[in-house]
């Protein structure tokens, strides 16, 4: 039977908030249709670790009751989905991997923390790869996360289960991290909104680390506009983490209709090499062709070093890795090893049982890069280039407001594809790294279907441009409709 397009499930996060403003619904409705909408549909997907339905009904009726007191913050009532990375008080947080597998975090990241005070309604936890390490969500010890547009596909990773879930309609937004590309490429591979903000806007308080230079939280959403709400409230200063940043978060919502007019547009000599499905590229330049075609002026640009930026990721975030994982051993979080003869043996059999076999793949290239003999040769030549390619960046950004490709080199690859060569899922993120090694801001919303499968087009900008990126991509979802497709069987 065909949906209406005015069901519950099928409205933006911005429309649901306009309908209860206007109380034309309450939240506990809203919630009610949407755990019903999880258990229909949640299941095909795999997109979630945890549920937390009983939860969210009290925090609808809570909801409920701000707005009738007048007291209804900027996200009131309005239901959300958190990537299973996000440490959240009293709830599972088991970042995909067997050794967290019984976490129960005892206090809420500062992004949990955030939206749920602006109001939002907590639905339940996304599947993930292990540790976010992983481009297709099947290093998931709860496994793998499907596509809404063809079920045998990856909806990408390693926020995969928010991705889906978006795309899906479950859920009107949903968090995800993106340490070298796991919002960006997921919201591709699904046809969504994905915006990994710039290092140090959002607070990574909370959040299982990765690689802590690079790990960023951002947000999914079906439209621009959407992300400008949920990033108003993340973004800012955390006294919790010393490395978000003091600078004023400004009305993201309110910017939105700066026109592009005037724009002026880097193209990447580099973007358009061999390695990107024709298709794909076809899709991103006609997307380009509409801003031009809106006023923006296209300028051809090079990153002269961005070729480096996977292998030089592939030494960083490994390295970083390493060391970060080194706490889980058994003795203070998740699983624990039975019965050990001794402590060596408690850590090798809780981390060789806890770990999967990409995580332990990144901890043994982590461990040798940063051992005394290779040190020199690997990780300190990783962090020299990564100077340049972020050095490749600030000269475009003298002559450009803002760099626009493409977000992944393909469209969706099937489950299984890719699992048994590394490299090859690894150059997924070839497009994306290079924005977290230099710390810039970047968004991927979909620009086209070919074969049926969407294509996203990322747009990068100067450190603290996301304002500048987010009117970009309202303005161009202003004349274009590729971010209202829903996947046939979820409509
Ligand atoms: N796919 C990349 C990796 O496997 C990036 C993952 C991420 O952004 N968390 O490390």
């Amino acid at each position: 039977m065909p949906t209406k397009s005015n069901e519950l499930h099928m409205r933006t996060l911005s429309e649901l908030a306009r309908g209860l403003a206007a109380g034309d619904f309450s939240s506990r409705e809203l919630t009610e249709a949407l755990l019903a909408r999880i258990e229909s549909h949640g299941s095909t997907l795999n997109a979630f670790i945890t549920l937390t339905a009983e939860t969210a009904l009290a925090q609808a009726d809570d909801a409920d009751k701000q707005r009738a007191a007048g007291d209804a913050g900027p996200l009131n009532g309005l239901p959300i989905v958190h990537k299973d990375l996000f440490c959240t008080k009293g709830i599972l947080t088991t970042c995909g991997s067997r050794i967290l597998e019984n976490f129960v975090s005892p206090y809420d990241a500062t992004v949990v923390e955030r939206i749920s005070s602006a109001g939002a309604v907590l639905l339940g936890k996304t599947n993930m790869d292990e540790f976010a390490m992983g481009s297709s969500t099947e290093t998931s010890y709860f496994g793998p996360a499907k596509n809404p547009w063809d079920t045998k596909l990856s909806p990408g990773g390693s926020s995969g289960g928010s991705a889906a879930s978006v795309a899906a309609r479950i859920v009107p937004a949903a968090t995800g991290t993106d340490t070298g590309g796991s919002i960006r490429q997921p919201a591709a591979l699904t046809g969504i909104t994905g915006i990994k903000p710039t290092y140090g806007r959002v607070s990574r308080y909370g959040m299982v680390a990765f690689a802590s230079s690079l790990d960023q939280a951002g947000v999914f959403t079906r439209s621009a506009e959407d992300a400008a709400m949920l990033l108003g409230v993340m973004a800012g200063l955390d006294p919790h983490d010393s490395t978000s940043v003091d600078e004023p978060v400004p009305d993201y919502v309110g910017g939105l209709a700066k026109p592009v007019k005037g724009l002026k547009i880097g193209v990447v000599r580099q973007h358009f090499d061999e390695g990107l499905d024709e298709q794909c590229g076809e899709a991103v330049k006609d997307a380009l062709k509409a801003l031009e075609g809106e006023g923006a002026e296209l300028i051809e640009i090079d990153l002269p070093n961005i070729d480096l930026s996977v292998p030089v990721y592939y030494v960083v975030a490994p390295a970083e890795c390493s060391s970060n994982l080194s706490r889980f051993d058994g003795v203070r979080y998740g699983h624990r090893a039975d019965e050990p003869e001794d402590l060596l043996d408690l850590y090798c059999r809780t981390r060789g049982e806890g770990f999967g076999e990409e995580v332990k793949r990144r901890i043994m290239t982590g461990t040798y890069v940063l051992s005394a003999g290779y040190y020199d040769a690997y990780y300190l030549k990783a962090q020299k280039v990564r100077q340049l390619i972020s050095h490749d960046f600030m000269r475009a950004f003298e002559t450009v407001d803002v760099i626009a490709g493409p977000t992944a080199p393909t469209a969706a690859f099937a489950i299984g594809e890719k699992t048994d060569d590394p490299v090859t899922m690894y150059l997924n993120d070839i497009y994306t790294i290079g924005a977290n090694l230099a710390g810039l801001p970047g968004i991927s919303i979909p620009c086209g279907r070919p074969d049926g499968l969407p294509a996203g087009l990322q747009l990068l900008g100067p450190h603290f441009s996301e304002m500048a990126i987010l009117a970009c991509a309202h303005q161009y979802q202003q004349i274009t409709h590729w971010h209202q497709a829903c996947p046939e069987d979820f409509r």
